[in-house]
């Protein structure tokens, strides 16, 4: 099947409710424009290195989520443009992100990860400790001009058991609607995603209520790291 067949293929099966971030890291500029042709706006990368330079080759509408670890001395390089920064780990990448934006007085949308699975490799704010660093942080109101935050994101273990998986979703979408809740309203209207779900799991992302799914592999084939 051709990139434009898995995509449409995927497209038809998600609900309209949901919103399609194509993950092209480790892909060319001509495959991201295979899938930028079919109508396709937002893309995600998880390297500084590999996404500026497709900022600057692919067109300008295109909207940019940063959805890997992002190193704090990498920040400044990618806050001109990007759209959504999925992956905000720490307050101290949060405070740099802040920082940054209002230097050139942009606002960055952003939403905090979460460590939903067993792995410790992947990162995210642990999920006991999450709300009340998440709750803080939205609140303070002298950041409004430069950042908004969105909701929350996470990976769930990569396993074949998808009770396990099922589970690891659901605890962060009763935490993303815990931590609504509590936020005023002006700030909770705009805490509106629940980024989880990719190639492997994301229809029991969708049927957890995730509203964003990030697909790499399912839509662009399989990633070529020796580029
Ligand atoms: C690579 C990546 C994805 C996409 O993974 P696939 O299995 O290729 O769909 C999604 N989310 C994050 C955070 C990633 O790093």
């Amino acid at each position: 099947m051709s990139i434009k067949d898995r995509l449409l293929q995927i497209k038809q099966q998600l609900p309209e409710t949901v919103k399609l971030v194509v993950v092209s890291k480790y892909h060319s500029p001509e495959e991201i424009l295979e899938v930028y042709n079919e109508g396709v706006r937002d893309f995600g990368e998880n390297h500084a290195q590999e996404l500026i330079p497709k900022y600057e080759l692919l067109p300008k509408d295109i909207a940019w989520h940063y959805i890997g670890t992002l190193q704090r001395n990498k920040v400044k390089q990618i806050i001109p443009f990007v759209s959504l920064i999925q992956s905000v780990s720490s307050e101290a990448l949060y405070d740099e992100i802040v920082k940054r934006a209002s230097a050139i007085s942009r606002k960055v949308d952003i939403l905090f990860q979460i460590h939903i699975a067993q792995e410790e490799t992947k990162s995210g704010f642990a999920i006991e400790e999450a709300k009340e660093t998440i709750l803080k942080l939205s609140l303070r109101s002298e950041d409004n001009p430069y950042r908004r935050v969105r909701g929350l994101m996470g990976m769930a273990t990569l396993t074949d058991d998808s009770s396990q998986i099922k589970k690891e979703f659901r605890e962060l979408h009763t935490l993303y609607e815990s931590i609504k809740k509590e936020l005023p309203m002006e700030v909770a209207a705009s805490f509106d995603t629940l980024s989880m779900g990719m190639s492997s799991d994301w229809p029991l992302a969708v049927s957890e209520d995730s509203n964003l799914v990030r697909i790499g592999t399912a839509i662009m084939g399989e990633r070529n790291y020796n580029r």
